[in-house]
């Protein structure tokens, strides 16, 4: 396939609106590629050059490519400043001043030659990378390439979108389960489409977990009482629910690796976890889960989760780690010596799980409990809590791992305040506005936010949050977004209202909400009959949450689950005041009007 052909395809993707017309245009790009090629077309499609759990990136700064764009076409790089300031985009830049016809180039020679410029170390080799690779692409080409290398491809293609064009493309779209348990084993939608080329979905049956390929993660679904847990699980374990950052561990031989929750590698991150695993575990090929948790060890008590994540800009980590040393509470076996743990039941997981982690410093299991009564899992819960955790997970004892996906195997019950939800809720920053009076000074005073929506793999709008965050955090916030302004908004964003400025769904911020209401003026669970759903009250508990994607954050659906449940706690508020919980502090309600 020439890489012309696939710039072609980009094109027409761009210019429809309609998700199923996207995915059919997918699907016969991918039909058209060759088995050796239909994966390198996946990453590109979705503006990278491999799985993002690779970590690989391009490291061009839009200087870096307006130098090279200059070099290339012979003209000065205030020239290049001046269009980009008129046109806003490096792509429409490039097509403009690229004036040559290109050598009609491969998809894999392009593929190649971008690898080598993300590859390579210093700015100059990348420059001429840059150079050499402009001048064997038409104007038409060069617009793309720019885009990927500076990721800003923008197609409005997501992962949800691939998978649908990857079942069209297996033939038939009742596969289209099999391709998502592929694609939660993997995270890996290039290979699952090169499975597909090759062996259609028969090879898709027969998928299973590798070392080295993080697992999609398995998510909790949360009830409003222990009553409730008991009800839903009968004989269930009962596990402390600790806040901090969830991993992965990979081990094959010598080979250690650390996905976080939205499957970023992180292995730099904790040198003292792949020091235990390498000393203190005795298999030598495994996949577990945990959650990371920074300890103070003279007082016992549990240090914020920002502690945690200042570990990913700090250069000296080892400095750092020993001054706040962490413990990973393990909790799930997913791969052990060539077995796929996935399908297996949780106990045996778990049992597995004992004798594999020897209690050591910094391997701990996570606090269990095996029961079927009410009352244990309400003093458990009250146990956990005063230990400062944030609640318990339970978690049906017969049900296999199911990755990537929300479910009442685990359920989760947390401790919140009297009067705001049963649990916080995940929003990603789709554009903000300037604010008034002293915000107005800041360039920043309030966010729009939106839920995600599977079904139409787009971003709905449920909020504007402008309370919750320090003076500085907006500031910092400012600065984040910047980069990702965009002049109209984002193709994948379904929105009603209006903002200052449209930003790239990118960002997630955990809030904490009065109640949910329904609203005309959101377009979350909105359809021709029926208002959206909104927040009431909202205010930001946490700073921008790294480990999660926006595809992370808490879907309309289950949104609408939340809306539900705090119905039912408000009515069973009532029946439960002699209940030996204190309800003022620790009752999960949702109070309703
Ligand atoms: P939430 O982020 O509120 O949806 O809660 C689910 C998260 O709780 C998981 O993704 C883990 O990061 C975390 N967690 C803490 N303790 C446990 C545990 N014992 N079992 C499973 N997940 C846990």
């Amino acid at each position: 396939m020439l890489f012309k052909e696939l710039a072609q395809y980009f094109q027409r993707v761009e210019e429809t609106t309609s998700r199923l017309e996207m995915a059919d245009l997918l699907r016969e790009l991918l039909q058209s590629a060759e088995a050796g090629e239909v994966d390198k077309v996946v990453y590109l499609t979705l503006g990278e050059l491999m799985p993002s759990f690779r970590g690989v990136e391009f490291g061009v700064s839009e200087k870096l490519l307006m130098d090279a764009l200059s070099k290339a076409c012979g003209i000065k790089v205030k020239q290049v400043e001046e269009l980009y300031k008129k046109r806003g985009d490096l792509g429409l830049v490039a097509q403009e001043i690229v004036r040559w016809q290109g050598r009609e180039l491969q998809l894999l020679q392009v593929y190649a030659e971008l690898s080598e410029i993300a590859l390579s170390r210093g700015t100059l080799e990348k420059v001429m990378g840059l150079v050499n690779l402009l001048k064997g692409l038409s104007g038409f080409e060069a617009k793309y390439a720019v885009r990927i290398v500076l990721g800003k491809l923008r197609l409005g293609v997501g992962d949800a979108t691939v998978i649908e064009a990857l079942s069209m493309l297996s033939g038939d779209r009742s596969v289209k389960p099999l391709v998502e348990r592929a694609y939660n084993l993997c995270s890996d939608l290039g290979l699952v489409a090169r499975r597909i080329k090759e062996g259609g979905a028969k090879a898709l049956e027969d998928f299973r977990v590798q070392v080295g390929y993080p697992i999609r993660m398995a998510l909790a679904e949360r009830v409003a009482s222990a009553q409730e847990v008991v009800e839903r699980l009968n004989r269930c374990a009962v596990e402390a629910k600790y806040d901090g950052l969830r991993l992965q561990v990979h081990r094959e031989g010598e080979k250690v690796e650390i996905y976080s929750r939205n499957l970023e590698r992180v292995t730099g991150m904790f040198p003292e976890i792949v020091r235990a695993v390498l000393q203190e575990v005795g298999a030598q090929s495994f996949i577990l889960e945990g959650e990371a948790v920074a300890l103070d060890e003279e007082t016992g008590d549990f240090h914020p989760f920002q502690v945690l994540m200042q570990r990913k800009r700090k250069h000296n980590v080892e400095e750092y780690a020993r001054e706040y040393p962490i413990k990973l509470f393990c909790f799930d076996l997913l791969f052990l010596q060539g077995e796929d743990y996935t399908l297996k039941p949780f106990i045996q997981r778990r049992e597995k799980l004992q004798e594999l982690i020897k209690e050591g410093n910094t391997l701990r299991l996570s606090q269990m409990l095996l029961t079927d009564s009410v009352e244990e899992v309400e003093s458990f819960f009250q146990e956990v809590v005063s230990q400062g955790l944030e609640g318990i997970m339970a978690k049906r004892l017969d049900a296999p791992y199911t990755a990537g996906a929300r479910n009442f195997n685990w359920i989760k019950l947390k401790c919140s305040y009297r009067g705001t939800l049963a649990d916080t809720v995940d929003v990603v920053v789709v554009g903000y506005y300037y604010g008034r009076g002293a915000r107005a000074r800041l360039g920043i005073g309030g966010l729009l936010v939106a839920l995600y929506d599977p079904h139409t793999d787009t971003f709905k709008t449920v909020s504007k949050v402008g309370s919750g965050f320090t003076e500085e955090e907006w500031i910092r916030l400012r600065e984040m977004l910047q980069p990702h302004r965009l002049s109209c908004k984002h193709p994948r964003v379904d929105s009603l209202m209006e903002v200052d400025v449209w930003v790239e769904p990118k960002y997630v911020i955990t809030v904490n909400a009065d109640e949910i209401t329904r609203s005309p003026l959101h377009t979350a669970g909105r359809s021709p009959q029926e208002p959206g759903y909104a927040l009431r009250f909202p205010r930001a508990v946490s700073f921008v949450r790294e480990d999660k994607n926006p595809e992370d954050a808490t879907t309309v659906e289950e949104l609408i689950r939340l809306y539900q449940l705090q119905k039912k706690v408000s009515t069973q508020w009532w029946r439960r005041e002699d209940s030996n919980l204190r309800p003022e502090t620790y009752e999960i309600s949702a109070l309703t009007s």
